[in-house]
């Protein structure tokens, strides 16, 4: 009886402490300067419990492809076509340039979402004019067309043996699942009020030269937000960038639940007074995350006072905001409390 009894109390003990160094979602964010939120920051690493890494807008805060912070990237997203999501340039090096203005080289022609899905055999879940668009930019890289990535039993197996595209619309999903694991991270675009036109510098020259004249562009479908539904239960909302819309209160809170939010600040798109409406008032997550700032946001790790960053936190109430400080890791658990590695 005793020997029982302790053997339950060892498991108990087991069972107790297993999920919580298990059971967290780590969240990297990659930007020019280490420690800090700067100007072109975007990239971010999501990585689940049951290892499936995700990386979210690629942009110009990467050194590309052999980016060492960049490890395994199993699914690529991208919420829109724009440069600063793209990635028409990348930085030169860590820490190159001041944080508001740091320096970047070309990623012609190329860019470098498709850069790094090339690389890492990535699977691309996004609105599908972007994937077939970027399908052909990796074609060009490898001399090999992009097939679709399989789907068998209804998943994305994690590890691909080469890059592969899973094209959505608005409201499609998809499962990437790894290896052995008995649940999958469901990834579905949801709405942004923007737009997803690409730079003429991405297109090809009989291409650039029949739209020049106009001083126009091509749009490569809707832009998109995401909701990553991850195995620990964390549900989080990606915005991309978008001005404040009534789906944030209906589909994002009401219907999926989010329970933390990564919200894109941008003087085009949302100021720090409607982004704090947005989440005091129609998203109502647990936490928040504040990205994409447009200018060199913190010093020393902290926001600097008189930034659109700072206003926006200061705005924000009844739930912490979290800064995404480049290269530090944060941890949530399934009800969006930051584990580890928060500000
Ligand atoms: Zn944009
Ligand atoms: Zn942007």
């Amino acid at each position: 009886m005793k020997t029982r009894h302790r053997i339950c109390s060892v498991l108990s003990l087991l069972l107790l402490a297993a999920p919580a160094l298990a059971q967290n979602v780590k969240i990297t964010p990659l930007g020019t300067h280490p420690g800090e939120m700067c100007a072109r920051d975007r990239a971010m690493i999501f990585e689940d419990p049951t290892g499936v890494r995700i990386l979210y807008d690629a942009g110009q805060s990467v050194l590309g492809a052999d980016d060492p912070r960049l490890g395994a990237v199993h699914v690529v997203l991208l919420s829109h076509a724009h440069t600063d999501h793209i990635g028409d340039q990348k930085l030169a090096a860590l820490n190159a340039g001041t944080c508001a203005s740091p320096e970047l080289v070309s990623a012609l022609p190329n860019s470098t979402t498709a850069e790094i899905a090339a690389a890492k055999n990535a699977s691309l879940i996004m609105i599908r004019n972007m994937a077939f668009f970027l399908g052909r930019k990796i074609e060009n890289i490898r001399g090999k067309p992009t097939g679709n990535c399989a789907e068998p039993g209804g998943a994305i197996a994690a590890v691909q043996a080469a890059p592969c595209l899973a094209p959505v619309e608005l409201g499609g999903s998809k499962i990437v699942k790894a290896a052995g694991a008995s649940a999958g991270v469901e990834i579905v675009t949801v709405y942004a009020a923007h737009d997803s036109t690409l730079t003429r510098d991405l297109l090809t020259d009989a291409q650039k030269k029949s739209l020049e004249a106009d001083n126009i562009s091509v749009s490569l479908g809707a832009p998109s937000g995401y909701i990553l539904k991850f195995t620990n239960g964390l549900r989080v909302y990606l915005s991309g960038d978008t001005g404040l819309h009534s789906e944030m209160r209906t589909v994002v809170r009401e219907f999926y639940k989010a329970n933390l939010a990564v919200l894109n600040m941008g003087q085009n798109a949302i100021l720090p007074d409607a982004a704090a409406y947005a989440m005091n008032e129609l998203v109502r997550p647990a936490a928040v995350i504040v990205s994409h700032p447009n200018e060199g946001a913190t010093a020393g790790g902290v926001a600097r006072a008189g930034t659109r960053t700072r206003a926006f936190m200061d705005q924000v109430k009844g739930r912490p905001v979290y800064l995404s400080l480049s290269g530090r890791t944060m941890e949530f658990d399934g009800s969006a409390v930051c584990a580890a590695g928060c500000n």
